[in-house]
């Protein structure tokens, strides 16, 4: 499925700005910040000014709709894998060109995974209302954010009725129960990695198990991205250093690539079924442009909104 990404559940990645502030213990180990700031300073991490990417990148998605439209596809594009889409340190300006792109790149299924969900639908208001051709996620890692996050993202689903929600399991640290009503559409799972000092934590087996499971369960698809530096012994045994937890389950530090993506010797590799849209939306990218956003109703809700703010904020 990747084909411009190392990322296992989306083809493309797509960043319209760099940079972002930690918010939770999964971004203890920034890929992003390990990459972009500390090696190649291209962004500072924290509360500084976020790097805005260049044409060329800002190209990007209008060739992948052309492709898209001769492949007769509907490509994934994770956006934004070196920054969080919705950051409100960011210049809101941005995420209002960032979303006109996605309009006018119909073919395209825009997922747009956020370590804050609370966010999703004032500044997807704020900008423009969101593309009719995004995916809402949210990452959680423990039980604290699932609870937190999932709720969040439900709100989010109701209010501005995306393609599907989906939840990145990554780096998972801890075990989760989804709350009763909160299962996102589909479910991504994943164990950590190096990133410059930060040593990866490692992933109990039975958490993903879990998640595999409470997946079959619900009928949602799920995706087993990878099972970072740690893996299991039943999965890879070998020597190196292991670490036990307390019922016994046993990891051992392989590294990612000989950790591989396997859970219980099976590959975990579906992805949500996008539901087919309104032939209108697959223009050609040449003719459509973006239409202004024009809020109606005494609450000045965005037309797409499936119901009214005015009391839920
Ligand atoms: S939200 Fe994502 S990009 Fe931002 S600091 Fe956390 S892990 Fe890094």
């Amino acid at each position: 499925m990747a084909e411009n990404s190392g990322i296992s559940w989306t083809r493309h990645t797509w960043n319209p700005w760099i940079g972002c502030t930690k918010i939770s213990p999964a971004c203890d180990g920034c890929y992003a910040e390990a990459l972009m700031d500390k090696r190649f300073s291209r962004a500072q991490w924290g509360n500084h000014p976020r790097a805005r990417t260049g044409a060329h990148t800002w190209n990007d998605p209008f060739r992948w709709q052309r492709q898209a439209e001769k492949d007769g596809d509907r490509p994934f594009v994770f956006c934004a894998s070196l920054a969080d889409i919705f950051d409100n340190q960011v210049d809101p300006q941005w995420r209002v060109d960032a979303f006109d792109v996605m309009r006018r790149t119909p073919r395209l299924v825009y997922l747009l995974l956020t370590k804050r969900p609370q966010t999703i639908v004032k500044l997807s208001d704020a900008a423009g209302g969101l593309p009719s051709n995004a995916a809402l996620g949210t990452t959680v890692e423990d039980q604290k954010r699932a609870d937190i996050n999932l709720a969040a993202l439900e709100v989010a689903r109701i209010e501005l009725q995306p393609l599907f929600t989906f939840g990145s399991f990554e780096p998972l640290l801890g075990p989760v129960i989804i709350p009763p009503g909160l299962m996102p559409g589909w479910i991504i799972t994943g164990g950590e990695t190096d990133q410059g000092t930060h040593l990866a934590r490692p992933t109990h087996p039975g958490w993903f198990r879990s998640l595999r499971d409470q997946a079959a369960a619900a009928g949602v698809p799920y995706h087993h991205k990878q099972n970072g530096e740690w893996v299991s012994v039943s999965e890879v045994s070998g020597p190196g250093q292991h670490f036990t937890f307390g019922d016994g389950a046993t990891v051992r530090r392989t590294g990612k690539r000989l950790s591989g993506r396997t859970l219980d010797h099976v590959e975990h590799n579906t992805f949500p079924e996008v539901a087919a849209r309104r032939a209108s939306l697959f223009r050609s990218s040449s003719s459509l442009r973006a239409a202004p956003a024009t809020p109606s109703g005494r609450c000045g809700c965005l037309p797409a909104r499936s119901t009214c703010c005015v009391g839920t904020k």
